[in-house]
């Protein structure tokens, strides 16, 4: 898939049920896919679930595959939970590394606490915190983790029989297979459906581990299949031969993000209970494009199928490129896949979006908006408001005010608070981004 527009030239609307209309589709029972969604603190849990998301999921401090995205403690974890519920919708906790002995004796009472804070399931892999979660918190629902890379229906059948309430498949699965899986056993099927990937079965990888010292396996991924690599010869010890594949080098092991954006009517009429979208360590802005992209996608097809228009993808399509920041992929939807490397150094195309700031407030008397800057920015920049859960208005930026009120040429602090004087008001939780038009190749 080199086109930042996969598949377009080809995708036909009604190539799932060509038959059939909005009112006859009514009428079948069809399930309406859980949008769940990443949260790596609080911040972006709030962002998540205004943009569309059904659920998030989070990890806790100590049990995540996610150590480095400042995971939530236990009283983030009860403020998430509240909001969530306020909203209802539902928060998963992943405790899904792969446990040695050191690692379970501190796990029951950290069960037991996630069991008192009404967390609606458990995202787990490895079989000994199975055995755990269902003898400690047996009324907390359990999905197992791709990192258990369930590949086949016997395995999402064993892992029902040990409790799971839903399995989430291995990436590498076309979409007959899913499909099969889902018809054969009786348990819910959760789909990644966009972000990264790994070179490796998801997880399953000891690169890290072996260059650093930091084990994918408990959620320390140094991401060592995106470095450099060059070759040595033996006996020309610090010789290093640049392996070419282009006039950027090569990245053989540098895999695409996954984007099935083409596939939501396939994988709804799949009968799929939960899309999945990858990125915990993105940011709010990441968190808000993809939420709000696939919310709407789901919604159409579901609601208005005959409506579902090549139109609607492309204009999706930008949103989703505007984010990228490597070439994306359909990974092995259609069977074994030939591009999921990022080896030809694709460039980026169409207009890319950067994080400016969140809103935290708008200022009724004084007709302003109230931001926490994100990136520098100032007046005469292509601005845009994200405004939940799914408006996005031009920003035309004339001046801007520090916190007491002195004018600024630009917001050039991190995390600093000014003002945009603004007519219009705009909810907190918005979210300002600078449209870059023009831009080189992926980082
Ligand atoms: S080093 Fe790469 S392939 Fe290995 S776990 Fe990390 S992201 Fe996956």
């Amino acid at each position: 898939m080199n086109s930042p527009l996969p598949s377009l030239s080809t995708w036909q609307p009604n190539a799932v049920t060509p038959t059939e209309s909005d009112a006859a589709v009514q009428l079948r029972p069809v399930v309406r896919p859980e949008l769940l969604m990443p949260a790596g603190d609080l911040e972006k849990l709030h962002t998540a679930l205004l943009f569309g998301g059904d659920a998030v999921y989070v990890g806790g401090q100590e049990y995540s595959l996610r150590a480095y995205a400042r995971n939530f403690d236990l009283a983030d974890l009860a403020q998430g939970v509240n909001f969530a519920h306020s909203m209802g919708k539902k928060v998963y906790v992943a405790v899904n590394i792969l446990a040695h002995n050191r690692h379970l004796q501190e796990l029951p009472p950290y069960l037991e606490k996630l069991g008192e804070l009404d967390v609606d399931g458990l995202i787990v892999s490895d079989p000994g915190v199975i055995k755990l979660a269902r003898q400690y918190v047996p009324h907390i629902p359990l999905t197992v983790s791709t990192q258990a890379n369930v590949t086949n229906y016997a395995s999402a059948e064993i892992f029902k029989e040990m409790g799971a309430r839903r399995i989430v498949l291995a990436r590498e699965l076309a979409l007959d297979e899913i499909a099969d899986i889902k018809a054969q056993v009786g348990v819910e099927i959760e789909v990644f459906i966009h972000g990264a990937m790994c070179a490796a079965y998801s997880g399953r990888c000891l690169l890290s581990y072996y260059m650093t010292g930091r084990s994918a396996n408990l959620g320390l991924c140094a991401h060592s299949c995106r470095y450099r690599y060059a070759l040595q010869e033996e006996k020309r010890p610090g010789q290093y031969f640049p392996i070419e594949e282009d006039e950027h080098g090569t990245y053989i092991l540098n895999s695409r993000d996954l984007c099935l954006l083409d596939y939501i009517p396939q994988l709804i009429e799949a009968g799929v209970d939960a899309f999945k979208v990858e990125g915990r360590m993105k940011s709010p802005l990441y968190t808000a494009v993809t939420a709000r992209v696939y919310r709407q996608a789901i919604d159409k097809w579901l609601s208005e199928r005959s409506a579902y228009s090549l139109e609607d993808l492309h204009a999706w399509h930008l949103e989703l490129q505007g984010i990228a920041t490597r070439p994306y992929t359909t990974g092995f939807i259609d069977g074994p896949a030939d591009e999921l490397q990022d080896t030809a150094k694709m460039p980026l195309k169409g207009p890319h979006f950067e994080f400016c700031g969140m809103v935290k407030g708008y200022d009724h008397q004084g007709s302003r908006i109230e931001v926490e800057q994100r990136a520098n920015f100032g007046p005469g920049e292509d601005l845009e408001i994200m405004i939940p859960p799914g408006d996005i208005r031009k920003l035309a930026l004339t001046r801007l005010y520090d916190h007491e009120g002195n004018p600024l040429d630009r917001a050039r602090h991190a995390r600093q608070r000014v003002w945009i004087p603004s007519a219009e008001p705009v909810i907190p939780n918005s979210i300002l981004r600078r449209v870059v038009r023009s831009r080189g190749h992926a980082e």
